[in-house]
């Protein structure tokens, strides 16, 4: 018998601005087990973020008659794909010297070219209208004349290497903003996190890819011919079955036990957001980037400033899956919005957190388990609006 539950959502989550912004059924029932999922599948992919919206996608450009399903605890996703700060960015010099620090500068700005990969592939799949892009241009900032003095002498050679990789110019140019030291990122821009999912979602059903809502994925288990997916809803359980399965569960990886490969490790890393009202007038336009890119801030629509980040302040407090404020960033930021900024906390209209999954050395983990039924597409880390289309493209193919 079929059992309809109301969806929950975490109250700790709330809704983003960007959720705000558009239209959802907050209030949909769950049905399970679900009349319209079917028993077997070619494809499952768990997680509905941007990397499992286009691992699903691409799946289906590869295999035109395949049964393809996505799976996903929440409506919208519950993770960083529709609670970002919309950044389409690639990464900046001061984050390149940090980053160089512990990998080679080649890995480094390789990662780069494939944000811009992906951005590129983004927009060329739903278009800039329906992800609601901007070339909006952006900057790094230095508060401090030591911190522009340690990146100065690297502007050129990131801007070449660029140049060299993807071919065109004008990446890092030194300028000057509201009387601070910056690095203006001509070919930066912004998009609306919200939309850019629902257009995503909706490009997936219209190549017949079935999307699931409110089901927890607890287990997989692995036959000679496939797996078995097991579901969750409250105390109820049910399986379906599939040839493969994609894991696009990014910072949850971890909670889903399989019995073929090991656990993608991805450490969980927090980041909270707020947009202000409409201020009466706003000094920031663009995007920002300041402090190696733990802080973040841009203009939004009408006046609004959106600032985020400061996750540095208290690092392992944010190693957490748990959504909500900390309140010693908070404090944080607000004396940033104030100072820096010069625009009052009391604006702030909006406050929302996300759960980044981070990796070793930032990049993404894209491999197949040892049958080669079983898919690994997570730990995007901080930029991963701009990976995650590429990911999701490279694990199809190794379902190929
Ligand atoms: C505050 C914040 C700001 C950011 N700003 C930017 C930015 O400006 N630009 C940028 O490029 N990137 C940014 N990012 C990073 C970017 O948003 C993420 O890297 C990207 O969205 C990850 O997408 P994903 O699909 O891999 O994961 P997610 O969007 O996290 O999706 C994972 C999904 O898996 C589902 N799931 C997990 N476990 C299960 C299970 N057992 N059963 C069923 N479903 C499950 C979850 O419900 C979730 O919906 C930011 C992230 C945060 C948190």
């Amino acid at each position: 018998m079929n059992h309809f539950a109301p969806y929950h959502r975490p109250n700790s989550a709330g809704w983003s601005y960007w959720e705000h912004e558009l239209e959802w059924d907050k209030n949909f029932h769950v049905q399970f087990p679900s009349d319209t999922l079917q028993k077997k599948y070619d494809f499952v992919v768990i997680g509905a973020g941007f990397t499992g919206l286009s691992t699903a996608y691409h799946l289906s450009l590869g295999h035109p008659s395949a049964q393809i399903a996505i799976i996903d605890k929440h409506q919208p996703p519950l993770g960083a794909s529709t609670r970002n700060a919309g950044f389409a960015c690639i990464g900046t010099v001061g984050e390149f010297l940090a980053d160089a620090e512990l990998e080679e500068k080649d890995v480094i700005w390789d990662r780069m070219k494939s944000r811009w990969d992906g951005l590129e592939l983004l927009r060329s799949i739903l278009g800039d209208q329906a992800i609601g892009y901007e070339a909006s241009g952006g900057h790094e900032l230095f508060t401090s004349k030591d911190s522009y003095a340690k990146v100065e002498s690297h502007i050129k050679l990131c801007d070449e290497a660029l140049r060299a990789r993807i071919g065109r110019s004008n990446w890092y140019q030194p300028t000057k903003v509201n009387n601070f030291n910056a690095i203006h990122m001509p070919n930066e821009g912004c998009l609306q996190p919200a939309k850019a999912w629902q257009s995503f979602a909706q490009k997936c059903r219209e190549r017949s890819i079935k999307l699931c809502w409110g089901v927890n994925v607890s287990n997989i288990h692995h036959h000679i011919d496939g797996v078995t997916i097991e579901l969750a809803l409250d105390q109820l359980h049910d399986v379906i079955s599939a040839k493969a399965v994609v894991l696009a569960t990014n910072a949850f990886s971890s909670t889903i036990k399989s019995t073929d490969g090991e656990t993608s490790s991805v450490q969980p890393g927090r980041g909270m957001v707020w947009v202000t009202k409409p201020l009466s007038s706003l000094k920031w336009r663009g995007t920002f980037h300041a402090e190696e890119g733990y802080i973040y801030f841009r203009s939004v629509g009408e006046n609004r400033l959106l600032l985020g980040g400061a996750r540095h302040i208290d690092k392992a407090s944010e190693e957490t899956l748990s959504f909500g404020v900390n309140t010693k960033i908070a404090a944080f930021l607000k004396q940033y919005m104030q100072e820096i900024l010069q625009v009052s906390p009391e604006t702030i209209a909006y406050e929302w957190s996300g759960i980044m999954g981070f990796t070793s050395n930032k990049n993404p983990i894209c491999k197949a388990s040892d049958s080669g039924n079983e898919i690994h597409a997570v730990g995007l880390s901080g930029m991963g609006v701009a990976l995650s289309t590429e990911l999701g493209r490279s694990a199809a193919l190794l379902l190929n």
